[in-house]
């Protein structure tokens, strides 16, 4: 069973192919993938009509490149996978119509994906993968989530932010630093020249008793230190950097601690963009090796948006309903014969 995935939600084109049979692990097949990261920097962060513009010129020959580095002609699929939501409306439509479209012509099955869905399926595609049930720490652009997960289909909300998200406190403070957008991966690399005991950032939320995030906060006191130093000074900066990491990081340790804690669970999967973090993934290695839990993550190039979760989403959902498994977030109702439907807000999860 192959299925073709296409992601559009933000500013990446994916497209990827992911092949599975009953009773084994889905595979990568092949992908492609296109950032806008380039075309975005000049205005500091994702302009969304640029953004769909560009999904549309780049769609079509990623999708020719799958197929051709898989060997694979489209008469050779057996559905089409898109990112329904969250997202932009316009980036969403331009995955959402070609997938369709093209399931349309073939005669094949159109599945929607929830892109937090994928996010949070990608370790599954890693060299060590995870067994249900595990908690997962959903860290990326846009959200920031503790989740109980029993199977495919089966989430549970532990929490989650109460204004920005993790991936959001690394950007907009790393704007603060001048660093370009999106100043995550920018800002790790500076702090690794910094020192992280530098400049005392509060930890919002950390002794809140549940399992809530909150890092606006965060972001005023980067924002006040900022503006007492000399930016010009590249060990200040690198502190700086450092020491808000360092916040970030302690933050999301405790509180996937806590979690696991409270779930009892023994072991721990991480995904998003975030999740591409080392001293993220060193501090939660260690901390986890001293309780004897797993932790997994995603292979470091499918931690941030890519069209390879989405299909593996598609396929194991598959899996899942061959099965008989319930799955969650509800299907949408079909959409009548050649028509189709994005839904740019959408919740993964309830608590
Ligand atoms: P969402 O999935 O919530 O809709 P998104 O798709 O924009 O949001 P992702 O693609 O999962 O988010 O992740 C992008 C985020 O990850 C950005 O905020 C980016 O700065 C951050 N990020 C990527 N690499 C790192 C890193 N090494 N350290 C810290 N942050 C990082
Ligand atoms: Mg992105
Ligand atoms: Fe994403």
């Amino acid at each position: 069973w192959r299925v073709l995935g296409f992601e559009s939600s933000c500013d990446e084109t994916g497209v990827a192919l992911v092949e599975c049979r009953e009773g084994e692990a889905p595979r990568l097949l092949a992908q492609g993938l296109h950032s806008q990261i380039e075309m975005h920097q000049a205005y500091g962060g994702v302009v969304p009509e640029l953004a769909s513009r560009d999904h549309i010129r780049r769609v079509l020959p990623l999708t020719r490149q799958v197929l051709q580095s898989a060997d694979l002609g489209l008469h050779e699929l057996d559905a089409i996978a898109y990112t329904q939501g969250p997202g932009l409306a316009g980036a969403l439509l331009v995955g959402a119509g070609t997938a369709v479209a093209l399931a349309a012509s073939l005669g094949l099955p159109a599945l929607p994906v929830h892109h937090l869905e994928g996010h949070l399926l990608s370790p599954f595609l890693s060299a060590d993968p995870p067994q249900f049930p595990f908690v997962c720490l959903l860290v990326s652009g846009g959200h920031s989530q503790l989740m109980r997960v029993g199977a495919v289909g089966d989430y549970e909300l532990l929490g989650e932010t109460i204004d920005d998200a993790a991936g959001e406190a690394f950007d907009k403070s790393a704007k603060l630093l001048g660093l370009p957008y999106p100043g995550g991966p920018h800002l790790a690399r500076l702090a690794e020249s910094g020192r992280a005991d530098a400049y005392a950032l509060p930890r919002p939320l950390l002794h809140s008793g549940d399992l809530n995030f909150s890092f606006a906060g965060l972001k005023t006191a980067v924002l006040t230190q900022a503006r007492k130093i000399d930016l010009q000074d590249a060990q200040l900066r690198a502190d700086l950097a450092a020491s808000t990491q360092a916040a970030i990081v302690e933050v999301l340790l405790k509180k996937s601690l806590a979690a696991l804690k409270q779930t009892g669970l023994r072991r721990l999967v991480v995904a998003g963009g975030v999740g591409a973090n080392r001293s993220l993934r060193q501090a939660l290695d260690q901390a986890c090796a001293r309780r004897g839990v797993r932790v997994h993550y995603p292979e470091l190039a499918l931690c941030t948006d890519n069209g390879a979760m989405i299909a593996l989403a598609a396929a194991m959902r598959w899996q899942a309903t061959q099965a008989g498994q319930p799955s969650q977030p509800a299907p949408t109702a079909p959409a009548p014969a050649g028509s189709f439907e994005v839904r740019p807000r959408w919740p993964l999860a309830m608590s």
